[in-house]
């Protein structure tokens, strides 16, 4: 399987699964076995196909963290680097995107405890005992498969529609050009303070302040579905 930059930010963590079972993941992807799939709210239920049998798994994937109540974060990022949104629509990954969220540590790009959370908290109705069983590897590599092709279904990893970071970054881009406006005009008043901070010109100057910092994610590995 020829690994583009995003599946590629996978390698490292994926080499800690069991080889059998990662190369088992592969072949059920390729045939076709992950044969559906659903967010729940929590995560990932998803069935999977037993290898020439008429039998199926039912699996479940934990999200990765909880971006949700920073949906609009993460769209004032888009609105303020169109290529990023350019990129997506192109279905290509920018490697400063790429970068930028590993920088923040933005968890749709993994980790190693992104590998001990699917560890802990994935589950499958097969009567293999490692938890990282063929067909939780599976669901896991058409995800990936899919953020590699569409970049912003990363994000449903995390819990966040492509749909609805398409709708704010729609927004936010609106909200910015607006303030560009009226920044000219000179009648921002009060607001110009903190929209100053916002300034994508000197955001993109100085990479290494950013007007966010890093965003926390809200995790609790005791949720389940
Ligand atoms: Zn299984």
């Amino acid at each position: 399987m020829k690994r583009g930059p995003y599946a590629s930010r996978w390698e490292p963590v994926l080499s800690e699964a069991a080889p059998t079972h990662l190369r088992a993941a592969t072949r059920l992807v390729t045939s076709g076995a992950v044969r559906w799939k659903a967010w729940d709210g929590n995560g990932w239920k998803a069935v999977v196909e037993r290898s020439g049998t008429r039998r199926a798994f039912d699996v479940w994937l934990p999200k990765l963290a909880d971006y949700a109540p920073h949906a609009r974060d993460v769209a004032r990022w888009l609105a303020m680097r169109p290529d990023w949104l350019a990129a997506h629509h192109a279905g290509e990954w920018d490697e400063s995107f790429l970068d930028f969220l590993c920088a923040h540590q933005v968890e749709v790009v993994p980790t190693r405890e992104t590998l001990a959370r699917l560890r802990a908290l994935s589950t499958c109705t097969c009567e293999e005992t490692d938890p990282l069983c063929p067909h939780v590897l599976a669901v896991l590599l058409v995800l990936i498969g899919e953020a590699e092709r569409s970049p912003l279904a990363a994000f449903r990893m995390v819990g966040i529609e492509v749909e609805r970071l398409l709708d704010l970054a729609q927004e936010e881009t609106a909200a910015i050009a607006g303030a560009t406006g009226a920044s000219r005009r000179g009648d921002l008043g009060e607001a110009s303070g903190a929209l100053g901070a916002w300034n994508p010109e000197v955001w993109c100057r100085d990479v290494e302040v950013r007007p966010l910092g890093k965003m926390r994610p809200i995790t609790n590995p005791g949720i389940r579905p």
